[in-house]
């Protein structure tokens, strides 16, 4: 898996890219819990989705 790739997501219509420690820490949108460490993210401005890896791959 490399940084810097973008993925497709169930639970949003925009591609996500994969980032590591984001800093001002979203919460996922998925299960609520802030995002430390390896999330995946969307760049769309005004959409600020952001999302476990765990927590979008768990339904696929
Ligand atoms: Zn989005
Ligand atoms: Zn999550």
């Amino acid at each position: 898996m490399k940084f810097g790739n973008r993925f497709k997501s169930y639970y949003d219509k925009h591609p996500l890219t994969i980032v590591k420690n984001i800093w001002n820490c979203p919460p996922c949108k998925v299960c609520g819990e802030v995002c430390n460490g390896q999330a995946l993210e969307c760049k769309e401005s005004g959409c600020n989705f952001t999302v476990h890896c765990y927590c979008n791959w768990s339904l696929e």
